[in-house]
């Protein structure tokens, strides 16, 4: 290892030399409290940031132990660290100038959600701190300006170190509330199954977000209060007794009027799967962890699978237990998205009117009479909700503020009355009781099978395998897009790129045409937890910034895949 004098040396020597000469340095420097690694360095001023990484050993990190003693705290802690280095990086005003990406420092942006990062992870043995970065090493044209970048490895990033990685230097009492709180999280998220819920909302939560674009909390919201009916009380480890909505198991109707907060209350159970930083207003807004947003999906692709649970005998005569589309039509690809959610191991559906097929939530009475049931594919949701419960125990929350159909089959039934939750379960089925009954199929449905065996594809074997990420919303292999617009919980793009290098490493040392897709993600998902997730990318000059998805976005990538060999 070389000497942070060294690079300061070699800086002065290949100062105004054309860029490429930028190349010399990579390897490893000595600082006083860390060793700086260029592991990575660009090819010339416009292409992506060279990468960084900067090591700091547990003694001189010096956090302790007990911020980090278990995965759920370790991970609030790195992820605050990574807030607390963007916030350094970002606050220097200092910008270098020159062409390209000159001077431009990045990493993660971390939004509301507290998520595991390849950009700061933390040895849980040694309490070893590791942070990437990346930065544009500067240049005039394709000449190389090394003085500025002095300014950013010996100047810049030492104070941005020693201002988020060196414990001695920080807000305590701030570390700490950050890994309690994951902690309290992740502790109604494990206490829910038993107490029979499958989510929890705080009162006083803030549920609805400043706009559209942007996930900040909205400021002078009405704060959720649960009704009596569903309030319950629980007792966390640091903040102790909570009060706010149990959201029983089972099926639960989300009803009222137009504007009320019907999706805004859903939409922070979609995310309730992942625990929220502190004033966030959902932080104790915790959602069973396999929770699955279905929605219509009109056009993307489905590959072999059995969405005979809701679709049989189509007027083309296609097989619909081993379903394969290219362009699946509104209710086959909420189909697919429900039976492909139960094959990743849901036991929570949740379900907005707005963004669903009709024809696959309801069939009307009048409907029913008019075209007769043998000439109706689709055997819609209502009739196969109560089953997905007592046979499969899935359970249901479904926003629906247009049909009364569901009231007889609901367990619960709340309404969203200015933002505020009321129980109406009883007066809702008084109503129902006094209309027709709704017909239910006679046979219960066939499990779903499965059994699907996935087949490598010949172009991932050699090195050149072409990852783009495409931010939030998908990305491209090979040319090949996975669109990933409208798998909903997806809160990041780093856990798309992350989905994109699954997939890769899945091809290369996965599929083999005997593994079954389930058992591929769980393999997939016991590497991350063994090996980090920088094992993933399988590179050797410094893992690009990834954050973790849960097992069901793998499935959901995977299932939009178009690439699979029919
Ligand atoms: P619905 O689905 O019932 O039609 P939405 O959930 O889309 O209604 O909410 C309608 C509007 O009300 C949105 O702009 C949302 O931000 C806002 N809103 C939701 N909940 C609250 C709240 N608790 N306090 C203030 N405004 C809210
Ligand atoms: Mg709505």
């Amino acid at each position: 290892m070389q000497t942070s004098t060294d690079l300061k040396n070699l800086l002065a020597r290949i100062d105004r030399r054309g860029y490429p000469a930028y190349k010399d340095t990579k390897g490893t420097y000595r600082f006083q409290d860390y060793v700086l690694s260029i592991d990575h360095v660009q090819g010339d001023p416009f292409a992506a940031p060279s990468r960084l990484s900067i090591r700091v050993s547990g003694k001189t990190a010096g956090f302790p132990p007990d911020l980090y003693r278990t995965p759920c705290r370790r991970v609030a802690l790195q992820d605050a660290l990574t807030r607390l280095f963007g916030r350094l990086a970002g606050q220097a005003s200092y910008q270098a100038k020159g062409s390209g990406h000159s001077g431009l420092i990045s990493l993660s942006r971390c939004g509301q959600e507290v998520l595991e990062r390849t950009a700061c992870q933390l040895d849980a043995k040694s309490g070893d701190l590791l942070l990437r970065l990346e930065v544009g090493f500067p240049a005039n044209g394709r000449t190389i300006n090394a003085g500025e970048l002095e300014k950013i490895l010996f100047d810049l990033l030492p104070r941005c170190v020693g201002g988020s990685l060196l414990y001695r230097n920080l807000d305590a009492e701030k570390l700490r509330a950050a890994a309690d709180l994951a902690e309290d999280q992740q502790y109604i998220r494990e206490a829910l199954s038993g107490l029979g819920l499958c989510a929890f909302v705080a009162d006083g939560s803030i549920l609805p977000r400043a706009s559209g674009v942007s996930d900040q909390p909205m400021k002078g919201a009405v704060p959720f209060r649960a009704p009596k009916e569903l309030s319950v009380t629980l007792d966390l480890p640091h903040r102790g007794k909570i009060t706010g909505m149990g959201i029983p198991k089972g099926v639960t109707l989300i009803v009222g009027g137009g504007y009320h907060g019907k999706s805004t209350l859903l939409k922070a159970l979609e995310l309730g799967v992942y625990g929220h930083v502190a004033g966030d207003g959902r932080e104790y807004v915790v959602t069973d962890g396999t929770a699955m947003k279905i929605r219509a999906e009109d056009g993307r692709s489905i590959f072999q699978t059995d969405i005979s649970l809701f679709i049989n005998d189509l007027p083309n005569g296609k097989d619909t237990v081993h379903f394969d589309t290219e362009d699946a039509s509104g209710s086959t690809s909420q189909a697919a998205n429900v039976v492909e959610s139960m094959e990743a191991g849901t036991s929570l559906l949740l379900i907005d009117e707005d963004t669903s097929a009709t024809n696959f939530m309801i069939r009307d009475e009048l409907m029913q009479r008019v075209v007769h049931r043998d000439m109706e594919p689709i055997t819609p949701l209502i009739d196969r909700v109560r089953e997905l419960y007592d046979r499969f125990g899935i359970s249901t929350v479904i926003v629906a503020g247009s049909s009364g159909a569901y009231f007889r089959l609901a367990d619960h039934i709340i309404q969203m009355d200015r933002y505020v939750p009321r129980d109406i379960t009883d007066f809702a089925k008084r109503e129902a009781a006094a209309y027709p009954v709704h017909s239910v199929p006679l046979e219960p449905a066939k499990a779903p099978d499965f059994d699907r065996h996935l087949s490598p594809s010949p172009e991932f074997c050699g090195d050149r395998v072409k990852l783009k990420t495409l931010g939030r919303d998908g990305v491209s292999i090979n040319r090949e897009t996975i669109d990933l617009r409208y798998v909903e919980q997806l809160a990041d793009s780093e856990q798309a790129a992350a989905l994109g290098y699954c997939l890769i490493y899945a091809q290369r040392h996965l599929l083999d045409g005997r593994r079954t897709l389930r058992q591929v993600v769980e393999e997939l998902d016991a590497l991350m937890e063994r090996q980090g997730l920088a094992a993933l990318a399988e590179s050797r000059s410094g893992a690009p910034f990834l954050a973790r998805p849960r097992r069901q976005e793998i499935f959901a990538c995977f299932n939009r895949y178009r690439g699979w060999r029919r």
